[in-house]
């Protein structure tokens, strides 16, 4: 049994709005795979829920003339994974999705969600990091958009007002053209395991694909909050691709997180983990790109 003190189904974004304005308390609902979970463990017990499921608008992904893609909140993980916009564009974020659960909670969780829950271990966060995605929130005073730089405020904790609602992710061109990526998901299993640790990243190649252009590197569990590596990223520009690189940009990453110790994994593990997903993510990411030698 589920505790819930009232449900509205929101017909629209405008009606979602207005319904969380007329109840300070209430949640929003999407997929309900965390906020269900809460009511059940008491954490969310005799809430209201509001919810957005079914809303067409919200759903589904797309790309604007100048080449931006928009993708829905409410489009679930399968949905992001099977979409052509993204297995050809942006395929780090179809993958790094595909990752979360098992089948059923493809099927119901959304990549909104898992973005507003504003947790570290969010699979879909890191690529989103990488990708420089801008999160489109409306509420009652109108749309704003905040970069995911800004997004997150804490663990759990993200900008968005009680009102606000997102309605849309979007990743420039400028985020993704020419470059490739990889993303690697440490867990105890493959299915139904939050990340111990995540890894994305989004490099671009110099034409002759053997230096490093522009390079993107985002952790998820190695700090409070989804992290881009930002020194270490300006070190790499302009290196030759091959080990020395990928070893390098492994440990400077060391220099730039913040794991803890939970019953998951110690700091000292996750930190290791740091290390060597950074290289091994860079150096799939590169293979990807075709890339130097890094086949070698
Ligand atoms: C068994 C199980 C396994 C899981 N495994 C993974 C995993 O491997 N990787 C992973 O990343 N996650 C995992 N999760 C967590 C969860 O499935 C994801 O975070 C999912 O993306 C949540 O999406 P949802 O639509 O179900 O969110 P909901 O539960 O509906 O909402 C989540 C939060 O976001 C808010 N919200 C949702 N949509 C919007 C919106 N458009 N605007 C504003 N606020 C919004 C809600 O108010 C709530 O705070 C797992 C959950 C379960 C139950």
């Amino acid at each position: 049994m589920y505790d819930i003190e009232r449900f509205y189904q929101a017909k629209n974004i405008e009606d979602a709005v207005q319904a969380l304005r007329a109840d300070p308390e209430a949640v929003i609902i999407s997929g309900g795979s965390d906020v269900l979970i809460k009511i059940r463990e008491g954490k969310l017990a005799g809430c209201s829920l509001v919810s957005i499921h079914g809303i067409r608008e919200l759903e589904g992904v797309s790309m604007e003339e100048d080449g931006t893609i928009v993708i829905g909140p409410a489009t679930t993980f399968s949905h992001i994974t099977n979409n052509e916009i993204i297995q050809k564009h942006i395929p780090i974020l179809g993958n790094a999705v595909d990752m979360a659960g098992g089948p059923q909670l493809r099927n119901i969780g959304t990549v909104g969600g898992n973005v507003c829950n504003g947790v570290t271990s969010a699979d879909s966060a890191s690529s989103l990091c990488c990708l420089d995605a801008i999160l489109v929130l409306t509420g009652p005073e109108g749309v704003r958009e905040v970069p995911i730089s800004q997004w997150y405020t804490g663990p759990g904790r993200t900008v968005r007002g009680h009102e606000e609602i997102l309605t849309a992710i979007k990743i420039k061109r400028e985020s993704y053209e020419g470059y490739s990526g990889h993303y690697i998901k440490y867990g105890k299993r493959n299915a139904m395991e939050i990340a111990t640790l995540g890894c994305a990243v989004t490099v671009k190649l110099t034409e002759d694909r053997r230096y490093i252009e522009d390079l993107h590197l985002a952790y998820g569990v190695a700090a409070p909050t989804p992290i881009r590596c930002r020194e270490a990223e300006e070190r790499a520009k302009g290196m030759e691709i091959g080990e020395a690189l990928f070893e390098a940009v492994g440990k400077w990453a060391l220099e730039e997180v913040n794991p803890r110790s939970s019953w998951r994994a110690s700091k000292e593990f996750r930190l290791q983990l740091v290390e060597e997903l950074g290289k091994r993510a860079l150096k799939q990411a590169v293979i990807n790109g075709e890339g130097g030698n890094a086949h070698a």
